[in-house]
């Protein structure tokens, strides 16, 4: 049995003040959360020292939203992995759409900081995801074939152990559509059989495979029930508080 991982992308919202508003709203709702159930939460870089502060002692855990792949130096504005990890964060969100879309990074790029994150003891938030003309297109696999054999290209077997792979299909992400049931769960199946033919079915059973796009209190039970969705990735509505705990409340 795989554990249920819920996690929260703030995306660049909630300045310091607003996070520990929202991170005191979460822990006064989290009761009785057993212990196959993860809860993460990854706000912006400015907020992960406070919030690192307020969830001692809880269940939750810190993740950030990205990293840069060199140790350090003349890379102004990005952010190291041995930064986040001074800064309490466990986990790191790699591969977002909304990076690979505005801020035009590439599988190659998303590999570079796979590979940092694992061996700085980062767990990455591997995500992946076709876009509306992709699934039109009738390309779906071949597009998350490509984005994950890709991604974890040069990754051993028990660095897989580490890694989290969102699969969130872009058409579904802040647009309130979300990816059916049955959707989803072939697309996770899909990328399960792909991570056991690309290392074992051992492996790839023992793989967290979140969805996200649109989950939501109302969508998040029927989601987490299928065979092969271990979890949400949570955009929007983990900006409220009590929507949050109505996604963490079914896993
Ligand atoms: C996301 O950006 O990771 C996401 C899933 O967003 P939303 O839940 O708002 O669709």
């Amino acid at each position: 049995m795989r554990n249920k991982v819920i996690a929260g992308n703030w995306k660049m919202n909630k300045n310091i003040p607003e996070t520990a508003e929202l991170i005191s709203g979460i822990k006064a709702g989290l009761k009785d959360v057993p212990a196959n159930v993860e809860v993460i939460i990854c706000p912006p870089f400015t907020s992960l020292e406070t919030a690192s502060t307020l969830i001692k002692g809880t269940v939750i855990k810190l993740g950030a939203q990205n990293m840069y792949f060199e140790e350090s130096g003349a890379f102004t504005a990005e952010i190291s992995a041995d930064m986040l990890k001074s800064a309490g964060s466990e986990y790191v969100i790699l591969g977002h759409s909304e990076r690979r879309v505005i801020f035009k990074e590439s599988n190659e790029l998303i590999n570079k900081k796979i590979q940092k994150a694992l061996a700085s003891d980062l767990k990455p938030i591997f995500c992946v995801g076709e876009s509306l003309e992709e699934r039109e297109s009738d390309i779906t696999k071949k597009v998350i074939e490509t984005q994950v054999t890709e991604g974890l290209a040069g990754v051993p077997a028990e660095g897989i152990a580490n890694i989290i792979i969102a699969y969130e299909p872009v058409w579904a992400i802040g647009t309130g559509k979300t990816a059916s049931p049955a959707q989803a769960e072939e697309v996770h199946a899909f990328i399960r059989g792909l991570v056991a033919k690309l290392y074992s079915q051992a492996v790839a059973d023992k793989l967290i495979i979140q969805y996200g796009g649109s989950v939501k209190p109302d969508n998040a039970k029927e989601l987490l029930g299928q065979a092969d969705i271990d979890g949400a990735l949570v955009g929007g509505a983990c900006l409220k508080a009590d929507q949050f705990l109505g996604i963490i409340k079914p896993a």
